[in-house]
């Protein structure tokens, strides 16, 4: 018998950690003979504990790296940045993600499977239906959860048709009768930012880009209240994004504090802010700029960004 781990990215986020969950689930029940554990790479965010505790679930184990030879399946990324420490020495089984590909070495011919779609709790419903694994009312409540925070309750420009009807197939075994409503609840569970330091705001949702010569930073944060931000915690938040673009020898650091209600971001940027002003056509002031209509990083922030980089 193997143990196989299944994990998703660094800082983790609902997707990451309820598409490991569900994943490990239709493994074990597909392939009984080995031992499929799902793991997280950091601490589990409110948001994501609002469903585990809605549907009774534990987290999946810490895991701080991956011994050389151990074997890995990656859900949520593909990026090396974002993979756990030593996954270079592991060996890597299956990718199943949906972001753009970005530097996949491996030994060996591996399973991957990469869709254009809002979320991976998307893919895996796919592949649980295709093999016709039965999907039990705890996991439907995962994956439905993982997809309403990855479409932001159906508002991301990211999120399909096709992640809409899944999720709404998914609250029907579930049994979550209005999917809206649960979604919302789960966004403000998991936007609260007071009581939090500004390194674990930042580190939230934080996630390493590398375009040619050049490393940045995004981060993405949700809340219901920039206006408390900017006026308890934006100054204290640009200090450390300054310190942090310098020790860390970042380009430029971004931090998108995204009101899904409002449907803007507010964008707040240290180093290299000529790179971000170009990428938004704007000026910041201050360091920071409110952006009307700007929800998604894949999609809205990360092309643009590359875009200015290249030029
Ligand atoms: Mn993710
Ligand atoms: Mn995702």
């Amino acid at each position: 018998m193997k143990t196989i781990y299944i994990s998703g990215h660094k800082s983790p986020d609902t997707d990451s950690i309820c598409s490991a969950l569900a994943y490990a689930n239709f493994k074990q029940k597909f392939d009984p003979e080995n031992q499929y554990v799902p793991v997280r790479l950091g601490n589990v965010s409110n948001e994501t504990q609002f469903i585990l505790d809605y549907f009774g679930v534990e987290a999946p184990q810490f895991m701080e790296s991956i011994a050389p030879g151990e074997q890995l399946i990656q859900v949520d990324h593909n990026e090396q940045a974002q993979a756990i420490t030593g996954f270079d020495q592991a060996e890597l089984l299956e990718i199943i993600d949906h972001h753009r590909i970005n530097g996949i070495f491996t030994a060996n011919p591996i399973y991957v499977r990469i869709e254009p779609v809002g979320c991976t709790a998307t893919i895996i419903t796919k592949i649980f239906n295709e093999n016709e694994v039965e999907i039990d009312r705890t996991t439907a409540g995962l994956l439905m959860s993982a997809i309403l925070s990855d479409s932001l309750v159906f508002k991301s420009p990211t999120c399909t048709a096709l992640d809409e009807v899944t999720c709404r197939t998914l609250a029907e075994i579930a049994g979550v009768v209005d999917v809206e409503a649960y979604g919302l609840e789960m966004l403000k569970a998991g936007t609260s930012l007071s009581g939090k330091s500004i390194e674990e705001i930042f580190k939230t949702d934080f996630k390493d880009f590398v375009v040619g010569e050049t490393k940045f930073g995004v981060a993405q944060v949700n809340t219901m209240d920039i206006d408390g931000f900017i006026e308890e915690m934006k100054e204290d938040m640009v200090d450390y994004m300054n310190q942090l673009c310098q020790a860390d020898g970042y380009a430029f650091l971004l931090l998108a504090l995204t009101d899904v209600v409002k449907e803007g971001s507010l964008l707040i940027a240290t180093g290299d802010i000529a790179t971000v002003e170009q990428a938004f056509n704007c000026q910041l002031e201050d360091h920071m700029k409110y952006a009307p209509g700007i929800l998604s990083r894949k999609k809205q922030i990360i092309p643009v960004l590359t875009e200015a980089i290249v030029k």
